[in-house]
């Protein structure tokens, strides 16, 4: 808990209430150095091998699913580029060089069959946010996987209980969504589980205020932000990366360029949700993708 991020942070906080005004502005351009290399968190989901069915088969779920291929291609450009993968929790006590912080959600079985063997290949670490009400479901990991995944030295995130729109659903759900599921997952592993990521990206005020009060030390969000020293460790932003991105893509995505115009997009994605609700944005959303075709 005492990496850089920290250690600006009470610079920062100090040279603004206490100093004068020259350390003041040397607090500022310090932050600002900082800033310059924030770190992008890459946000994945099921991988797809063929001949082997996914999870789901939906477009608004599809539309998330690499090829096991084109994630070779990404560890790889990782790696050329002499960048690392981190975890969330190694990335919030600060890291030494440069990289990413890989993350996948839900908790589907190639999470551990074709994920974890990739990024080991190349010494490389994730956070891995595993649903623990789709946990022994066809095509999700295994109580066992989670184990094993954990044994291999990867972070086992929460990322909820059965997956709802968290801004959906009522105070008592919320717990148990938040910190059930967290109960759940540390008497499978007998180890903390400190990482939270928001089903559907969906979360407000109440859903950080359930999280932190359930004893987590972050929450990542869908926001396309890279994260700096700045950044609300209960409000990380996470770019999804789709179907199809290619190498040339990827190198963009993981350097944090034109995440300005995804968030544009996420600007007005976000007002359409305010304006119709969650499940009729979704419908709409359904048949701009063509689902039930
Ligand atoms: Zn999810």
């Amino acid at each position: 808990m005492h990496g850089p991020v920290d250690r600006l942070q009470r610079g920062n906080r100090i040279g603004r209430s206490r100093f004068a005004a020259g350390e003041v502005w040397l607090a500022d351009v310090t932050l600002r150095v900082h800033m310059g290399s924030s770190t992008v968190f890459l946000m994945y989901h099921e991988l797809e091998r063929p001949g082997r069915p996914l999870c789901q088969t939906e477009p608004g779920y599809v539309r998330y699913i690499l090829s096991e291929a084109d994630f070779r291609e990404h560890v790889k450009s990782l790696a050329a580029r002499g960048w690392h993968g981190w975890s969330v929790g190694q990335a919030l006590q600060g890291v030494p060089s440069a990289g990413v912080v890989i993350t996948f959600d839900d908790g589907c079985e190639t999470d551990l069959l074709m994920a974890a063997p990739l990024l080991r290949e190349h010494g490389m670490n994730a956070t891995f946010y595993v649903t623990t009400g789709f946990v022994g479901k066809a095509g999700y990991l295994s109580v066992q996987q989670v184990r094993e995944l954990h044994g291999l030295g990867f972070e086992i995130g929460c990322h909820s209980k059965t997956h709802p729109y968290l801004s959906d659903v009522d105070t008592e759900r919320l717990r148990d969504e938040v910190a059930g599921a967290k109960g759940q997952l540390e008497q499978w592993l007998g180890a903390r589980i400190e990482h939270f990521s928001c089903p559907g990206g969906r979360y407000d005020a109440r859903v950080q205020a359930a999280v932190r009060d359930a004893g987590y030390t972050s929450m990542t969000t869908s926001r396309n932000q890279a994260n700096g020293v700045s950044t609300d460790r209960f409000e990380l932003g996470r770019v999804a990366v789709l179907r199809g991105t290619g190498a040339d893509g990827f190198e963009k995505l993981s350097a944090g360029r034109g995440l300005w115009r995804l968030n544009l997009g996420d600007e007005i994605r976000r007002t359409a949700k305010r304006a119709l609700g969650n499940s009729m944005y979704d419908r709409v959303r359904g048949a701009l993708l063509g689902e039930g075709k």
